[in-house]
């Protein structure tokens, strides 16, 4: 299997300046593309209720991933608290909307990826990194020193800032972002986000840049390359053939695709119609049908 990334830069000692450059976007922040100036070293939280006080909700072996990433072992998950955006129907809402977790500093975090390298996990798959990403690093840098080697999951909303991203090149070996709408409006209605598909395409493609097409091992467990999910919502509110066919189009037929069908009304989104009932089948077979004929050879859907 090849070295992750992040190993090779460490032992050219990129991997510390790398976290330093991202500290220092830590205050006015700019790590996320709200770019909302929090002075986040002061104290005072950013738009994404986040100051520099790292928080996470939980650390554990998770089996529900793709079969690249959860293989037989698990992947080796971290649930970072609070979000960027502000999804009514979000599944996670007391970690990414309530602020559910608990206080930990860069040397906890170096402990908890290497403690679950050792329970087994094929990797560690960093779920909402985006505004802890400095955070993140400078804990990579340790768990590096302690014996990490397994790969880096970024596992994201898609609203990131390309020139983070550009921080992340060369340390992140499987990015794994959604693109959860295909235009800007149902975003603003539904995330309260403004500008997310015309962000989250550009970022996705600096991902695929960075990372390119899915590589696994023999065992068929991913080591590097970009995966896309896209969550189909009632009514089409997700927009799924606009978003199917910016991937095509974009990143080709040959990508890794993950049209998922899991939607349920969740948070805020038992009050807010149509999106208060569960996705039907039919529709979820409309947009699988739509999947299937754009030519998509590499990916997951769902029966
Ligand atoms: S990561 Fe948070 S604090 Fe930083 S720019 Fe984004 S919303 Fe603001």
């Amino acid at each position: 299997m090849p070295e992750p990334g992040y190993l090779t830069l460490h032992r050219r000692g990129e991997l510390i300046e790398r976290a330093e450059k991202l500290e220092r976007l830590l205050s006015p922040c700019r790590l996320c593309p709200w770019e909302c100036g929090a002075e986040r070293t002061s104290g005072h939280p950013g738009r994404c209720r986040s100051t520099n006080q790292l928080k996470v909700s939980s650390t554990n072996l998770h089996f529900g991933e793709e079969p690249p990433i959860s293989g037989q072992r698990g992947s080796g998950t971290i649930f970072l608290t609070n979000c960027t955006l502000r999804c009514l129907f979000c599944q996670n809402y007391p970690i990414s909307q309530m602020g559910n977790g608990v206080e930990m500093g860069a040397q906890e975090l170096a402990d908890e990826m290497v403690a679950l390298q050792k329970k087994g996990a094929h990797n560690i798959n960093l779920v909402t990194p985006t505004h802890w990403t400095a955070h993140i690093v400078r804990a990579l840098s340790i768990a590096a020193d302690r014996g990490l080697t397994v790969p880096l999951v970024w596992n994201t909303s898609g609203y990131e800032r390309v020139e983070t991203l550009r921080l992340l090149e060369g340390i992140v070996d499987i990015y794994l972002p959604d693109l959860k709408y295909g235009d800007d409006a149902n975003a603003l209605s539904l995330s309260g986000c403004e500008n997310y598909f015309s962000t989250a395409t550009v970022a996705i493609s600096e991902m695929f840049r960075q990372v390119g097409l899915l590589e696994v091992d023999s065992e068929g467990i991913g080591v590097k390359g970009l995966i896309v999910r896209h969550m189909v919502l009632p009514q089409n509110l997700s927009g799924t053939p606009g978003v199917l066919s910016w991937i095509r189009e974009n990143l080709g037929s040959e990508v890794s695709v993950a049209l998922m069908n899991q939607y349920f009304p969740a948070w805020k989104a038992a009050s807010s119609p149509p999106l208060d009932k569960p996705l039907s089948s039919e529709e979820y077979a409309l947009q699988r049908e739509t999947f299937f004929s754009l030519g998509f050879n590499n990916g997951w859907v769902q029966e």
